[in-house]
């Protein structure tokens, strides 16, 4: 019987990808542990080998565990197609490298992923591929420089760790009226806040390993778009091997149940703290798109409609000090490089997105040393609040200007 495909987020998220599950009546995902896959007849072996037919022979090509994987964040992203890497980083390579060919230049915004960024200053220097960077906030900049010319057009949207916010559909219009492709990083959004491609996106690509697996156990990337697109990335992923591994897959699944509540959970929590923290003297500036005075709290209403994200990040009052002192008071939280999980997580930049970056990189880049990026997760949010508080108010702690009990 034909199955109608499911048509609303939460439901994407749970049925998607899974009506052609293998007979013997399992109702989750089996994990096809296995290299290849093997065929006594061999005409049709050869089928699928021409594309003839859609089936499996080796899981650095395709595997049906990785499929379904594929297929929930395709629908999710309203795309007509979807290829996944074994990481974030693996999706982001493969497709600028093949995209990109050597004399293209590429436009895209200073405040990428540490990861991002080093690739676009090491490694595509090296293949000759002129990268232009952009201030992350000046569109007028952005769309000047598109109009230059450009092969692509990459972009981070809200951008780690400040939090700053492209418009999507704005840049995507001049990038079209010049050819260039647009390709847009929604790891921190996720489909549930935020669909790039009906904004205008050529591509949408994420880091799996954050919001979309959720529970910080298994390393994932994907890239959504047009067949033709996908194919080009798809190839050059089965022949340099980045493949996403079928145990990966199956966690990442797993954790996608739940995606939608997670996610609006998530959004709840993070505003809540984000206006707590703004009013408080120990906190300098908060960094959240959805509050009003987030420089473009316009554009991110326009843009996220299911909400702002669960990423925030606020500077201290003070210097890198006062941040080696306030994170090992936090009991709600893990002190790590991720975000995106179930629990809170925190860190300064220094030790995550931003590891690859000097400090005078990240000072130019406008990463003050006193930042600490706070991904909220599903705990109630009145523990984390009390949590952030009596982190804040401890005595020795860094008021304005004190060093004393903040008083209030
Ligand atoms: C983590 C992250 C990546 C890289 O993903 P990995 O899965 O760690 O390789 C890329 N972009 C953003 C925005 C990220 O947060």
């Amino acid at each position: 019987m034909h199955k109608p495909q499911p048509q609303q987020s939460g439901t994407q998220a749970v049925w998607g990808g899974e009506e052609h599950l293998p007979a013997g009546g399992t109702t989750q995902v089996p994990i096809a542990q296995s290299v290849s896959f093997g065929y006594d007849d061999l005409d049709q072996w050869q089928e699928v080998a021409l594309g003839q037919r859609s089936d499996h022979i080796y899981s650095r090509n395709t595997n049906p565990t990785v499929a379904v994987f594929e297929e929930k964040v395709r629908l999710l992203e309203g795309a007509e197609a979807a290829v996944s890497f074994a990481s974030g980083m693996a999706a982001i390579s493969n497709t600028l490298f093949a995209l990109l060919k050597p004399g293209d230049r590429i436009v895209t915004v200073k405040d990428t992923y540490g990861g991002t960024n080093q690739l676009l200053r090491e490694f595509l220097p090296r293949i000759n591929v002129d990268v232009c960077y952009c201030d992350t906030a000046d569109p007028a900049q952005i769309e000047a420089e598109i109009r230059r010319g450009c092969r692509m057009v990459y972009l981070e949207t809200p951008t780690n760790p400040t939090l700053k916010i492209v418009d999507i559909e704005r840049t995507a219009r001049v990038a079209h009226s010049t050819g260039a492709t647009v390709v847009t990083d929604n790891t921190f959004a996720t489909p549930i806040n935020q669909r790039p491609l009906d904004l205008g996106s050529d591509l949408v690509l994420h880091s799996a390993s954050k919001f979309l697996g959720g529970h910080a156990d298994a390393l994932g990337g994907i890239v959504c778009g047009p067949k033709d697109l996908i194919h080009t990335i798809y190839h050059y992923r089965e022949i340099t091997g980045a493949a996403l591994d079928p145990f990966a897959a199956y966690l990442l699944i797993r954790g996608m149940k739940t995606l939608q509540i997670r996610v609006e959970r998530q959004n709840a929590n993070a505003l809540k703290i984000a206006q707590y923290l703004e009013q408080h003297p120990a906190i300098a500036r908060v960094c959240y798109p959805g509050l009003e005075t987030h420089p473009q709290h316009e554009v991110a209403k326009r843009q996220m409609p299911g909400g702002f994200g669960g990423v925030m990040s606020f500077v201290l009052e003070g210097d890198y000090e006062a941040v080696k002192a306030f994170l090992p008071r936090l009991h709600f939280a893990h002190r790590a490089a991720n975000l995106g999980a179930v629990e809170t997580t925190v860190g300064p930049p220094a030790t995550t997105s931003h590891v690859e970056v000097s400090a005078p990189d990240r000072a130019a880049m406008g990463i003050p040393e006193a930042l600490v990026r706070y991904s909220t997760g599903i705990e109630d949010v009145r523990d984390l609040i009390a949590d952030l508080r009596q982190a804040l108010e401890a005595p020795g702690n860094p008021g304005p200007g004190s060093s004393g009990n903040v008083a209030r």
